[in-house]
């Protein structure tokens, strides 16, 4: 009896063995699948802890393994699923992340699967989800070319219903919204429905995102800095009050297809100076509109930064005695004001102050906290080296003219470029000093140069420009082009003065204490730093840093208190000229 069980489990092993062996053959040929399997896998897991769900890196692994099939394994039959897999990836990702390019990537995902297999089970289900994202996006006519394909192209699948659906409520939408649909899209029901007043609210969602709002004040002046999260269309007006016109004033930035961040909250009381009220309200249409409420307006300047991306609204207030505006009739009139000319603005300078007392100097030490400005062949950093000469010079400026210094920072800390230039602005400074270090990609560029803010006379200061505002040279090209409004408050004669008097007394000393010291002179360029500064503003490149020998002297505490006392001096000879001292 034993035996007859032994062979009787014996034969039965061997049926297995032989089963395996006959299937393994296929199975190990199979790699589009086991790939496909495992990357499942991941994706199940991922499903499985919200907590993993909240991680960026956890969904781009199981993106990448799902993508990686699809590329690896072109035609398998697993190719379709995987390219589905990857865009109901995408998509999730973008369910935690809320970052339009997420879902843009899964947007690219369903059109390349229906694009490679349009009769696959999956292409409707691509095509609606697809549409489905674009309109959240806004994307309205990308959402009605898709949906119209799923009820014309497959009229027997599963995402019929749903597809009818997306397009009534496109239907809904405004039609300045919805834009122009493509061609051959006629059959969808006309988007023009102006009075219907009820869009659907997920239709008018915007692709850009109003991230928050800074601003600082005087009663002169304000900056008010709207930080986005990528570039949106914008456009400005001001509006006199119907019950104050003389006192009151209105400027309001419109924001298209923009959403305001749940943190910026519909009306903010400021009352610092020139900004009483700061009120955010998004229309139907997706427009988000920012509205400064202002105890005055003189005039005033936008423009846009890029690298974070944000909006700069420089406002001054009305020079008393200026010519009053023109009353506004019957409302809010917009041309008129906006017509009106901007006051002359002789906000304090060095040589014509109003008020008496010591001067203001601002000083400011370049980058900080996670930007470490330029990083030299020895590993010196920038922003150490500047905030150690900032000190200095805040030591040393004293000791040559009657003055109040300000740092921007006393530590190391990251301060975004318009802030540094606002707060010279607020405090009513009377000179601007920016300190760097110069670097350049050849290691043998070394001297000392000053800069004032203009356009870029030649290609190395535009790319030193790009370099110190932390942009590409496409976006000092695009500046430019702005420069020009916000010349007119800016002080460039005294500028210019300012930065010969440093560069002169800087070139000369550090010459009497060290070889190699080469004057590379004094230099114009568009720096965001010294945008809107409204008193003499300069910026200074020492020394070279990415130079092994510059390096070593930045990196020394007394070339920093040597060249701190230079530019002092300078300072004083500047000041010196302008005949000040004896006007007090
Ligand atoms: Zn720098």
């Amino acid at each position: 009896m034993e035996k007859v069980v032994v062979i009787q489990r014996i034969s039965c092993l061997l049926l297995i063995l032989l089963l395996v062996a006959s299937a393994l053959p296929v199975l190990a040929a199979d790699h589009g699948e086991t790939a496909y399997t495992q990357a499942r896998r991941q994706y199940l897991r991922l499903l499985q802890s919200e907590a993993k769900q909240k991680h960026r890196d956890n969904w781009e692994r199981v993106i990448h393994a799902f993508e990686q099939v699809a590329h690896d394994y072109p035609r398998h039959r697993r190719e379709v699923d995987a390219l589905y897999m990857a865009g109901r990836c995408w998509e999730g990702l973008y369910e935690n992340s809320h970052n339009a390019a997420d879902a843009r990537r899964a947007i690219a995902a369903y059109d390349r699967l229906v694009e490679r297999y349009p009769d696959s089970r999956l292409a409707d289900d691509g095509l609606f989800f697809g549409g489905e994202l674009a309109r959240q996006l806004a994307d309205f006519p990308g959402a009605y070319l898709r949906f119209t394909r799923v009820v014309e192209d497959y009229p027997k699948g599963d995402m019929l219903a749903r597809a009818r659906n997306g397009l009534e409520l496109l239907d809904r939408v405004p039609a300045a919204a919805a834009a122009a649909p493509a061609v051959g899209m006629n059959a969808a029901p006309s988007a023009a429905h102006p009075s219907n007043p009820a869009p659907a609210p997920a239709a008018a969602t915007g692709e850009g995102r109003l991230e928050g709002i800074r601003f600082w004040s005087n009663p002169n002046y304000t900056r008010v800095v709207l930080d986005l999260d990528h570039k949106v269309h914008y456009h400005s007006q001001v509006l006199g009050s119907g019950s104050d016109a003389a006192t009151t004033r209105r400027l309001f930035i419109d924001l298209e297809a923009t959403d305001p961040a749940p943190e910026v909250g519909p009306s903010l009381d400021v009352k610092d100076g020139l900004l009483s009220r700061i009120r955010t309200g998004r229309s139907a249409d997706g427009t988000t509109r920012v509205v400064l409420d202002l105890t005055s307006l003189g005039d005033f300047t936008v423009f846009e930064l890029s690298k974070p991306q944000r909006i700069v609204i420089d406002v001054r207030g009305e020079e008393p005695g200026a010519a009053a505006p023109a009353a506004p009739t019957g409302g809010d009139t917009i041309g008129g004001l906006l017509k009106k000319a901007p006051a002359e603005a002789p906000l304090p300078s060095v040589a014509n102050r109003k008020h008496r007392g010591p001067l203001c100097i601002v000083v400011d030490a370049g980058h900080g906290g996670k930007d470490p400005g330029a990083i030299g062949p020895d590993g010196v950093l920038e922003k150490n080296v500047t905030l150690a000469m900032a000190k200095e010079l805040a030591r040393e400026l004293p000791k040559m003219v009657p003055c109040k210094v300000i740092l921007t920072r006393d530590h190391d800390i990251f301060i975004p470029l318009e802030e540094r230039t606002a707060l010279a602005n607020k405090a009513r400074a009377d000179l601007f000093i920016s300190l760097h270090a110069n670097a350049s990609p050849s290691h043998a560029a070394y001297g000392t140069e000053t800069f004032f803010l203009n356009l870029a006379k030649n290609d190395r200061a535009a790319e030193l420009a790009a370099r110190e505002n932390g942009t590409s040279l496409e976006d000092v090209g695009a500046l430019e082009a702005i420069l020009f409004d916000l010349m007119a408050h800016a002080k460039i004669n005294e500028s210019s003065r300012l930065a010969s008097d440093i560069q002169r007394h800087l070139v000369s000393s550090l010459s009497n204490h060290y070889s190699h010291v080469r004057n590379l002179g004094v230099k114009q360029g568009p720096f965001y730093v010294l945008l809107g500064a409204t008193m003499p503003s300069v910026l200074v490149e020492s020394a070279f840093i990415s130079h092994p020998r510059e390096e070593k002297r930045l990196n020394s505490s007394r070339f920093r208190s040597r060249s701190a006392a230079a530019i002092a001096a300078g300072v004083k000879a500047y000041v010196d000229s302008m005949k000040l001292l004896v006007q007090r």
